[in-house]
């Protein structure tokens, strides 16, 4: 990567593992290689480190290390906190119930929808404010004896708001229902203390935190069944089957143990850095709305919508200039299709269709973003011009 001439403002996509992550893992492939399931020495070693990063993560999120679940992605955290509760749920008192929001990831969203189709269970989606907020009394209002489990998620990727999972979660106590929450766009921004925010399975992903793709981890209280997804060994309690990759889930607990510590600082000096985009975009350039809550958002993010834009040109342009940012969507290739997040908003699909989100990280500067607000309004100037010229031909 040459990043003299390119900058990287794509940090909600992902995050480059921290140097001090990919030396703390590297014993792990050939030194410490056992597998941690084995009873002899070499195991043995596997297994202390395995358990040490247990505790480790468990701390970081103030629970007890069986309650936490090493899984391969944030992903498929979310399919094993979903399917393996709502399952549990359905067989051991018949409820059917699943109440969430239209403004998930889709880990989770084809989760449930896959689940009312295969499954037989009724998807309820609650209604969001136009920041994408959920209010708590409205999933007082709709959970009911029969929800097997309420899922929203803590802080949403495509436009950074700030959800209110902590008395989200207080509702879902109130009525003895599973309260599981995606916090993997959330770790590297909020402390969370599971117990305090009332939280019983959350899902967090190592990659968005400066740790190693393919590398995840779900909470679940103790107390909580879930029905394992993925059958074989009895790995982790039982809940998650096959020999656990143990560089990755060290890598994961260091990385997570220096985004705690060095969090603060950093949130403090990027906070104004984030605001100066906002208020700066909005003042320089015409027919431009944020998306999302203005204050209660993740303090590295910025996201816009801009009218008469096609996205995926406007992406390109800021390429070619040596900017990588992103749409907010997963949608990169053929015909584009507007968000769902963003319709959920209430924004019209051609609206949606003109999405920048502008990730900040951990080696964003200050002159970088300097940088990008001096060539970003020509772009969208250039690129109304382009997409007009396309919708007449
Ligand atoms: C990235 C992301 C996921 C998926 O995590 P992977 O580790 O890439 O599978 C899920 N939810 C949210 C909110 C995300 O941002």
């Amino acid at each position: 990567m040459n990043t003299t001439s390119h900058v990287y403002l794509d940090y909600a996509a992902t995050t480059p593992v921290d140097s001090r992550v990919v030396e703390a893992m590297l014993p792990y492939f050939n030194d410490e290689f056992g597998n941690p399931s084995s009873i002899h020495y070499f195991g043995q070693k596997a297994e202390a480190a395995l358990e040490n990063a247990r505790e480790n993560v468990a701390n970081c999120f103030h629970c007890d290390p069986d309650e936490i679940i090493f899984t391969s992605c944030g992903t498929e955290s979310d399919n094993l906190a979903l399917r393996g509760a709502a399952l549990a749920e359905r067989e051991k008192r018949g409820a059917t119930h699943i109440l969430t929001t239209p403004v998930e990831h889709h880990a989770v969203l084809h989760t449930v929808f896959n689940l009312a189709r295969y499954d037989g269970f009724d998807v309820e989606l609650l209604p969001v404010d136009a920041n994408g907020l959920v209010n708590p009394v409205e999933v007082n209002r709709r959970i009911r004896k029969e929800t097997a489990l309420v899922s929203v998620i803590f802080a949403n990727n495509e436009i950074g708001s700030i959800y209110p999972v902590e008395e989200i979660g207080r509702v879902c106590r109130e009525w003895s229902t599973p309260f599981h929450t995606d916090a993997v766009q959330a770790v590297a921004h909020l402390p969370i203390d599971v117990r305090a925010l009332n939280i019983d399975l959350m899902s967090v992903g190592a990659h968005k935190f400066y740790g190693p793709k393919g590398v995840g981890a779900l909470y679940v209280r103790r107390g909580i069944q879930v029905i394992p997804v993925q059958t074989g060994g009895a790995q982790e309690f039982g809940l998650r089957a096959g020999t656990q990759n143990i560089p990755y889930i060290v890598g994961m607990a260091i990385a997570l143990r220096l985004i705690q510590e060095e969090r603060s600082p950093w949130t403090a000096f990027i906070t104004p850095i984030r605001d100066r985009i906002i208020s700066r975009v909005l003042a320089d350039i015409p027919q431009v709305r944020l998306t999302g809550h203005p204050t209660n958002r993740l303090p590295n993010h910025v996201s816009f919508v801009f009218e008469g834009v096609d996205a995926n040109t406007l992406l390109m342009m800021l390429d070619s200039a040596g900017f990588a940012c992103s749409s907010g969507s997963a949608c990169k290739t053929g015909s584009p299709e507007p968000s769902g997040v963003l319709l959920a908003l209430g924004l019209s699909p051609s609206l949606a269709l003109g999405s920048l989100r502008v990730t900040l990280g951990q080696y964003t500067t200050s002159s970088e973003v300097d940088a990008f607000l001096a060539v970003l309004p020509g772009l969208v100037e250039r690129t109304r011009v382009l997409t007009a010229g396309v919708e007449r031909s």
